[in-house]
């Protein structure tokens, strides 16, 4: 999942950027209202995290005109302005979520879980596959209840195409989700993952698709599933 980071201060937003990293989101980092605005009127954002006083222009402008133009990103606040009527403000300029400076990094990383999963419209962090599953926030997988270690990357290709089941996705939209925005193909970097994916969950689980990309097909493909 992409996340937009919209933050001035390097210190707050450095240990924000690691903590979003650490729980494998893609971090687009951008320190003020101007850029913030663009980047969210642009495609490819799934959550943003906004400071509300930012150089260039006020956080609530950039929610506003975000709005305005129709982008639907859930934008939790991040504000030291704690008085009731800034943060109902702040909820009525089309915040999902507010939360007030200092705050507990925890508490900042469980409301993006919250936003998250209401994006995807799930009740539960776990996605369920056949006899894989994979539980987004403690970030494990499993095969038939045994524990399988991924690499951070092979984690995101997994949930990522476990997130679009039967679409295919092409290499490029994979490795934007995987290395972030503007990134280049790395040659094999991606095949790799998809190696490793196919050989610690199982051959079949991940379809090529020829010149376009990859698919993880929906079941009953049982075939596999009951190994
Ligand atoms: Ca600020």
């Amino acid at each position: 999942m992409r996340v937009l980071l919209v933050e001035d201060d390097e210190l707050l937003g450095s240990g924000i950027c690691d903590a979003l990293e650490r729980t494998r989101y893609t971090v687009e980092w951008v320190r003020d209202g101007a850029q913030a605005l663009e980047a969210l009127r642009g495609s490819g954002v799934d959550l943003a995290v906004l400071d509300l006083g930012l150089p260039r222009m006020d956080g609530m402008e950039v929610l506003r005109r975000a709005r305005e133009a129709g982008v639907t990103t859930p934008v939790l606040v991040l504000s030291a302005r704690d008085t009731t009527l800034q943060r109902i403000g702040g909820l009525d300029a089309g915040a999902d979520d507010y939360l007030t400076k200092p705050f507990d990094l925890d508490e900042l990383m469980a409301r993006i879980r919250v936003l998250e999963r209401r994006t995807r419209g799930a009740v539960v962090n776990v996605i369920r596959h056949g006899s894989i599953e994979v539980d987004t926030s403690a970030m494990t997988v499993s095969v038939d209840g045994r524990n399988v270690e991924l690499q951070r990357r092979e984690y995101m290709v997994l949930r990522k195409l476990l997130e679009n089941i039967g679409h295919v996705l092409s290499r490029q939209q994979l490795v934007d989700n995987i290395y972030g925005w503007d990134s280049e193909l790395e040659s094999n970097a991606l095949d790799v993952h998809i190696h490793n994916l196919r050989r610690k969950l199982h051959p079949g689980l991940i379809r090529t698709v020829r010149g376009v990309g990859y698919v993880i097909d929906p079941l009953p493909a049982a075939a596999w599933s009951d190994r």
